[in-house]
């Protein structure tokens, strides 16, 4: 089989290795889609904090169950699969907690642990998940995104009738945006300086659909709630100015997801709004396995549409171009995805 091995930043080099074999308990996925999405860009061009190069990327992946190990249940050969690409030891204190996103020997494929930017990928049979066979298998890597923007919304704990507002409205902002419209959030309040994502907002059910940066959309934000601020903000946008920007929008009382992931020094930042306000800051890391099955039913049962995320598709010969296209042109592309072509 053919494997994408990215040897140093910048720098991939495809690999011929032998198809792996399914040992107990483990499962041989034939690799179809891998989506690319921020934590590959960062890893891709040297930014990501300690990873060890050279690595295979990708841990937003579909396929279809190739062979299966000794004492495998519930799956068969066929079947389509996505992976839960959340590796945890099940045995430190955050396991036992239910926890696995927090394990402390955790790791994600595609990044400690070998990822699907292969033809075949071997793993244990409790990270695959089986899917409906009418789901596209390139859209349906969206599914992996979606589990970690629902552990976050599970965390903030929304509730009907509250208003929310969604900071940028690339893949994860428009999915947050429609989990909050389903939830029954209202209003919800998209912001983005990008047109056509606002449109893709609107059609996933925004109330409001603000073409502005986060620091112009305060104003107007306190106006659509009344004068009283907004209930929770989630910024998946990251950095220092739509950080302080959200909590200027937040009522006293508010929630606040810095969801995206941001290494951005905030120097204007003191505790005196979380005093003031009383403002609670929710983090999110990944997601847990329970994230996974209502991810899956949310895109089976058409609430949410992940026909309109893929940008492009990269032959997996063709992932240095992949990945320097969406280098290149980060705010243009929701996902790029690589076709293993197995
Ligand atoms: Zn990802
Ligand atoms: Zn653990």
């Amino acid at each position: 089989m053919r494997t994408a091995v990215l040897e140093a930043p910048r720098r991939f080099g495809i690999a011929e290795r032998p198809i792996p074999q399914a040992g107990p308990g483990e499962v041989v996925v034939r690799i179809a889609a891998t989506a690319v999405c921020h934590t590959d860009l960062s890893i891709y061009t040297g930014d990501h904090p300690g990873v060890r190069y050279p690595v295979v990327l990708g841990h937003e992946a579909t396929g279809t169950v190739e062979t299966l190990g000794e004492g495998v249940r519930g799956l068969s050969a066929g079947l389509h699969a996505i992976i839960n690409p959340i590796i945890a030891c099940g045995r430190c204190d955050m396991c036992r907690r239910g926890a696995g996103n927090l394990c402390r020997n955790a790791g994600l494929m595609g990044r400690e642990v070998e990822g699907s930017l292969n033809q075949y990928l071997k793993l244990d049979a409790r990270y695959v998940y089986a899917l409906p066979p009418a789901l596209p298998l390139p859209d349906a890597t969206l599914i992996e995104t979606l589990a970690t923007v629902r552990h976050a919304q599970e965390r903030i704990g929304l509730k009907a009738g509250e208003s929310v507002v969604v900071l940028g409205q690339g893949t994860t902002g428009l999915l947050h945006t429609r989990l909050a419209v389903l939830a029954g959030a209202d209003p919800v309040i998209a912001v983005t300086r990008t047109r056509w994502k606002l449109d893709l907002a609107s059609r996933y059910g925004a109330h409001h659909a603000l073409e502005t940066g986060a620091e112009k959309a305060v104003d107007e934000v306190r106006r659509l709630t009344g004068g009283a601020g907004a209930d929770v903000v989630i910024d998946t946008a990251g950095g220092a100015a739509t950080l302080m920007a959200a909590m200027d929008m937040l009522r006293p009382g508010g929630r606040l997801s810095p969801y995206a992931v941001s290494h951005e020094c905030c120097a204007q930042f003191t505790t005196f709004p979380l005093y003031y306000k009383e403002v609670s800051i929710i983090g999110s890391r990944a997601l847990i396995p329970e994230d996974m099955q209502p991810a899956i039913d949310l895109v089976a049962s058409g609430k949410i549409d992940v026909s309109d995320f893929v940008s492009a598709t990269y032959p997996l010969e063709r992932t240095a171009e992949a990945l320097a296209e969406y280098e290149a042109n980060p705010g243009k592309i929701l996902r790029i995805v690589i076709d293993s072509g197995a």
